[in-house]
């Protein structure tokens, strides 16, 4: 891959783009040649050499050629012998367009065959000279138009710097996975592959990014971006209910699936690690890194919250979760060894997304976990995970809730396996996250009995949810779910906290869930349920499977199955999905659409 330059602009001596190409020298190459537009002639001159610059200029005095625009090359030959012939640039049939190519046209063959069919007369061994025909092909006096339709049938790597003579005083450049920039003295352009031929001319650049297309005038510029096509995840059964009465039971019904496909392909069992491609490009940083901001709301907030304690015991990073709406308004204290994860269903929440920039203008490394693929907080994010959960159609998210928990655990496996995690420990938490989605469709096997818990209770005015550890934030998550569905007020309390305050409204009406899993916490859970026993309040438990003595506090137990306890919470806020939902729907309430309520909260 050679050097390029163009120019544009009032000088009419090649020598300027000369002096540039020179500087291209220390590249190597092994022919060069320019092509100079001539505005009295009408005519585009073209001088090429094998070996030295100074050949070309050799060639230039002689023949005392002068325009604007200008295009030059040093070729570094890929495909066709170093000859003159096959020095670019290369111009159509008619002498009209001419290209200078940096990179490779890998179709260049099926073009050229096309195109002789079609006509066109080739004169070198080149790849480059089909685009020049292709353009011709094109061409019906507007030069940008003709390239943009030729590039769509190019496959390959290339910058680009064209002239005509039919469409003169511009130059049209464009680049895919091959550098090109746009120098700006003025009215004056220097286009070129490479800072190094521009640097003594101007200091002022763009770059043109992949794909897009730049026509270059003595008045102005502007730059066209082709945008390549991204297949879309959805499928048609996706956005109907297929027989269930509403989006919310469907998407808590499909969890099985949804979380086999947040999975799927990124867990490598036998090494005990999570392969995520999207944190491929920042892995050596997120090895540095010695503390964790997550930024989220609503129940991506709860999500967040179990991240923390699963990130903390697992990987051993320090994790600290904010509401996207309070995190900016604080005055963070940030370093370069801290970075920013935000978790969004939608990736448009507008307060994750203020977050994010705050994060940004400081400089830090910032991830996401999204589920919509190609939002907003997936582009502006450095690198993230996607939960490829399917899309979500109910208000009250459940399955992106249970995603971002699984991702969550595969970002505890793949950092904490670059830190102390052993081979055994990666191995076991792998093989348990392989199994959740088994577990869930157990889990969902409840749902008559969660039902007629919620036919039992519909008439509660209150409801407190209390969990320890892991399953606090499932408490939190409860609650929320059950004021967004049921618009019941209830609350959500770490069980320790209850004899702090809340246990004051206990009484015969205030139920309270408690999640009471065979877990490290299990023993202070029963304790604090206890008391609220004691003070007469009635209890639904969610509990482990095999647990029998639960029954002695409660006739209300709801069982999951076991796994290990940083994975629980994906298990134990099923139920109570299916609680709130119940609840809704026994109140006649339209559980997709809550009332004052959206799906994706693009406001601040
Ligand atoms: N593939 C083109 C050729 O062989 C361009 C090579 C280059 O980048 O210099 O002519």
């Amino acid at each position: 891959m050679c050097g390029i330059v163009g120019y544009i602009g009032k000088e009419t001596n090649p020598q300027i783009g000369l002096e540039a190409l020179k500087r291209l020298e220390y590249r190597g190459y092994d022919s060069a040649g320019m092509a100079v537009f001539n505005f009295e002639k009408k005519q585009i001159y073209c001088l090429k050499c094998v070996g030295r610059i100074s050949n070309l200029e050799d060639k230039l005095s002689n023949s005392a050629i002068f325009g604007t625009p200008f295009i030059m090359h040093t070729r570094w030959a890929t495909t066709g012998r170093v000859n003159e012939v096959n020095a670019h640039p290369h111009s159509d049939c008619k002498g009209n367009i001419w290209v200078v190519h940096n990179g490779i046209i890998e179709n260049y063959q099926e073009l050229k065959e096309e195109l002789i069919k079609e006509g066109h007369r080739f004169v070198s061994e080149t790849d480059t000279e089909v685009l020049s025909h292709l353009i011709e092909k094109y061409f019906k006096g507007n030069l940008e138009e003709a390239v943009r339709k030729a590039l769509k049938e190019v496959k390959g790597t290339y910058a680009l710097v064209i002239i005509s003579r039919e469409d003169p005083y511009k130059i049209v450049a464009a680049s895919l996975s091959s550098p090109l920039l746009i120098g700006i003295n003025g009215k004056e352009y220097l286009i070129a592959s490479d800072p190094a031929a521009i640097v003594s001319y101007t200091k002022k650049i763009i770059n043109l990014e992949d794909n897009e297309i730049a026509t270059i005038t003595p008045e102005k510029f502007f730059i066209f971006k082709e945008k390549v096509p991204q297949e879309i995840e959805l499928e048609v059964e996706d956005i109907q209910k297929e027989g269930y009465s509403h989006f919310m039971l469907k998407e808590i019904m499909e969890q099985p699936r949804s979380l086999k496909h947040s999975q799927q392909g990124r867990i490598l069992l036998e090494e005990g690690l999570a392969k995520l491609g999207g944190l491929e490009d920042v892995k050596d940083k997120l090895k540095e890194i010695k503390r964790l901001i997550i930024v989220a709301c609503g129940t991506a907030y709860h999500a967040g919250l179990v991240g923390e304690y699963m990130l903390e015991e697992y990987a051993g990073i320090p994790v600290e979760v904010d509401f996207g709406s309070e995190f900016r308004y604080r005055k963070p204290i940030l370093d370069e060894n801290t970075a920013l994860l935000a978790i969004s269903q939608s990736g448009e929440t507008a307060d994750t997304i203020a977050a994010l920039r705050e994060a940004k203008r400081k400089g830090i490394l910032t991830l996401g976990i999204v589920n919509v693929v190609g939002s907003t907080v997936s582009r502006e994010t450095d690198a993230g995970v996607y939960n490829h959960a399917g899309p979500e159609i109910g208000v009250a998210s459940t399955k992106a809730f249970t995603s971002q928990l699984e991702v969550l655990a595969l970002l505890t496996l793949f950092l904490g396996r670059q830190r102390e995690m052993s081979l055994v420990m990666g191995q076991r938490i792998a093989k348990e996250i392989l199994k959740i989605p088994e577990l869930v469709e157990k889990v969902l096997q409840t749902r008559s009995e969660v039902k007629k818990i919620a036919e039992k209770y519909k008439d509660a005015k209150n409801f407190l949810f209390i969990g320890r550890k892991y399953n606090y934030p499932i408490a939190l998550e409860g609650a929320l779910k059950l004021k967004e569905i049921s618009y019941i007020h209830a609350e959500g309390y770490g069980a320790g906290e209850m004899k702090h305050g809340p246990l004051a409204l206990i009484d015969k009406n205030f139920p309270t869930i408690a999640i009471l899993t065979s877990d490290s916490v299990y023993k202070k859970t029963l304790s604090n349920a206890e008391e609220i026993k004691t003070r007469e309040g009635p209890i639904i438990a969610i509990a482990t499977e095999g647990n029998d003595e639960i029954k002695n506090i409660t006739e209300d137990v709801i069982y999951i199955p076991k796994t290990l306890e940083m994975l629980t919470p994906i298990l134990s806020v099923i139920p109570l999905q299916l609680f709130s939902y119940y609840m809704g729907v026994l109140k006649g309430y339209d559980v997709d659409k809550p009332r004052n309520l959206a799906k994706s909260v693009t406001v601040e």
